[in-house]
């Protein structure tokens, strides 16, 4: 039988004053990375006491093991935090949506769970250009293998597949996140790694609907506990959370960095701007925001070959719901998208003026491709419409809201994506104010750095290309006129396709490197072991950490940050206490 979570009301967690509740671990956010860590530390040995303080609630019901379903809280403010960018000068001012997670098992509960892990070199980048040995792909695989836990299957993609992808040098078969190849039902938020597959301690305590204020830190920087109240209620009594051993933040990359920038860790003169004390003077935090940007063409395609028939014909929808709560099978096991290309754009224009296929290989997975080679471009096939503005042609940056829009309901819809996984455009999080229910500003810099544009064209030319493959094949796919630059068949100029991009290009929710890992002093936030610099008993264990964004969908790497920390932190608990 799956154990019921072990939460507690907000007031038998904390007290008004210090020292009244004591913690030996304190966990800021449940969201993907918090619960792993959850479930690691307080299952060490000697069972220390954990508490898991997660802003929003838990969800209850089958949404969120029905993985189409789960994707529509991307939508539901209740469990998902909409963070709206600056004007991004780089998208003709236009103010984006970033999400981030607002439930136990934070954004793995509703993301679109395609299973990335980042290629060997660029982890080694990692390990050689910022000084940590221990964050090589080589010393992160076993975390990789060892938290999954795959099942290949049979589908007419997988089939596809070389061998070599499923090979048992590089997959896990007995972790607790279910993988496999594309079009297999998957069970895969961060929440039900801690109630049903890894486990929790017995000294595992977690308050819902707690948001924290900021940490308790000592004038030398020593991190004694957190202040936390219940959200939502500004009222509410501001409790404390006393800590023995170490807090660890995993409030996400922006809510991480915001709660660094509240307690006194940051830039010096942007705190004394909004007069909070520097207790330690970080300059690094909140500088290096990254994001993948992305951009789509619109396609219709037969209504039988896309996922908008859900919601146009009633008849295959019950027919759909049927065959998923009976074997587990159709439409509703789909998660976003089944298939993918990476790509280095370097390789584009090769691509676009051969007329056979192409049919170079290229060997990813080495330790140390160059730089060039590493892929900076994904396309994504999507089969739904992508955005609520696909037809009526005004796009706001907004989350796209399927539900909203005038669309065709006698089509369906293709949406292929091209992502920039490696921009080198960053910009900054800053406070707004004291107050931790504000969002802070967060400006990811879109497309300021002028080599980006050019290879998100490169993107476009490429998913255009496919589509022209699938059209010459016989396949009755068709540009939508009205927005897709490549309708009519008409060659698209690079500055068409600029514009195309600076009007509709929308985040990817792959947020990261605000809180720098770097093993170089007086760079970075964190160290190699994660120890917030000039800090005492504070780690960050999310996507902030990252020294680089990595050019993948981000949850395996966060997953592996926090199963590395649990570890790290593990072998110091066991040294201390023996
Ligand atoms: C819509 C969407 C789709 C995505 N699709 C994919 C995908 O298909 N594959 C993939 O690999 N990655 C995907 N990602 C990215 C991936 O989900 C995230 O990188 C990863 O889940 C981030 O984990 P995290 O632990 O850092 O943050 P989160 O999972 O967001 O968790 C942070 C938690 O901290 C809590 N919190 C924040 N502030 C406070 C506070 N002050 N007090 C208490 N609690 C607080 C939040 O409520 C939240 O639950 C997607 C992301 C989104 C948003």
């Amino acid at each position: 039988m799956t154990p019921s979570l072990p939460t507690l009301p907000l007031s038998q967690l904390g007290g008004p004053g210090k020292g009244q509740f004591k913690y030996d671990f304190i966990i800021v956010g449940g969201g993907t990375a918090g619960c792993v860590l959850a479930s690691r530390l307080s299952l060490l040995p000697g069972s220390p006491t954990v508490l898991l303080l997660e802003r929003g609630g838990s969800d209850r019901g089958w949404m969120s093991s029905t993985p189409l379903m789960s994707t529509s809280w991307q939508m539901d403010e209740k469990k998902c935090s909409s963070i709206p960018t600056v004007p991004q000068q780089g998208l003709d001012g236009r103010v984006c949506d970033m999400l981030g997670g607002k439930i136990l098992g934070g954004a793995s509960t509703f993301n679109s769970s395609l299973y990335t892990r980042g290629l060997p070199s660029e982890f080694n980048i990692w390990a050689s250009q910022f000084d940590l040995p221990s964050w090589s792909f080589s010393k992160l695989l076993p975390y990789f293998i060892s938290s999954q836990n795959h099942r290949p299957n049979s589908s007419p993609i997988a089939d596809l597949l070389p061998p070599s992808n499923t090979a048992s040098a590089y997959t896990g078969a007995d972790g607790p996140w279910a993988t496999t190849n594309p079009s297999v039902f998957t069970y895969p938020s961060s929440k039900h790694f801690v109630v049903a597959r890894a486990g929790f301690g017995e000294g595992l305590k977690i308050g819902l609907g707690a948001l924290v204020h900021k940490l308790d830190l000592d004038h030398d920087g020593t991190c004694k506990g957190v202040w936390f109240s219940e959200d939502g209620k500004p009222e509410s009594t501001l409790l404390h959370a006393s800590c023995c051993q170490e807090t660890i933040l995993t409030s996400g990359t922006v809510f991480s960095t915001q709660l660094l920038l509240l307690s006194g860790i940051g830039p010096k003169a942007e705190l004394e701007e909004l007069h909070i004390t520097c207790l330690v003077d970080l300059p690094d935090v909140g500088r290096g925001l990254a994001d993948h940007l992305s951009v789509y063409l619109p396609y219709t395609v037969p209504i039988t070959d896309s996922l908008d028939r859900l919601e146009n014909s009633p008849l295959h929808a019950i027919k759909q719901i049927a065959s998923f709560a009976l074997f587990r099978t159709g439409d509703f096991t789909f998660q976003g998208s089944q298939t993918a290309i990476m790509i280095s754009s370097t390789h584009i224009p090769e691509i676009l003026s051969e007329h056979s296929p192409y049919s170079k290989e290229r060997p990813l997975w080495t330790s140390s491709l160059a730089e060039e080679e590493v892929p900076n471009l994904e396309i994504l096939p999507l089969p739904f419409r992508f955005h609520s503005s696909m037809d009526d042609g005004k796009p706001d940056g907004k989350t796209p809201d399927l539900r909203k829009g005038k669309y065709n309901k006698s089509v369906g819809y293709l949406s292929p994506i091209s992502i920039l996984v490696r921009p080198k455009s960053t910009g900054t999080i800053k406070l707004k104010s004291k107050d931790p229910r504000e969002i802070p500003a967060c400006d990811p810099g879109f497309l300021t750095d002028p080599a980006d544009l050019p290879v998100l064209i490169q993107g476009l030319r490429l998913a255009a290309k496919v589509v022209d493959g699938m059209i010459a094949g016989g396949y009755d796919v068709k540009p939508i006129e009205k927005n897709n630059p490549f309708a009519f068949g008409k060659e698209c100029s690079d500055d068409e396709l600029k514009a195309y991009v600076k009007k509709w290009a929308v985040p990817a929710y792959h947020m990261s490197s605000t809180l720098r890992m770097s093993g170089q002093e007086n760079d970075g936030v964190v160290d190699g072991c994660l120890r917030v610099k000039g800090c005492k008993g504070l780690r960050v264990a999310d996507a902030s950490v990252f020294p680089t964004i990595l050019a993948v969908h981000t949850q395996a790497p966060v997953v592996v940050v926090a199963e590395k920390c649990a570890t790290m932190i593990g072998e110091e608990w066991s040294k201390a206490s023996h």
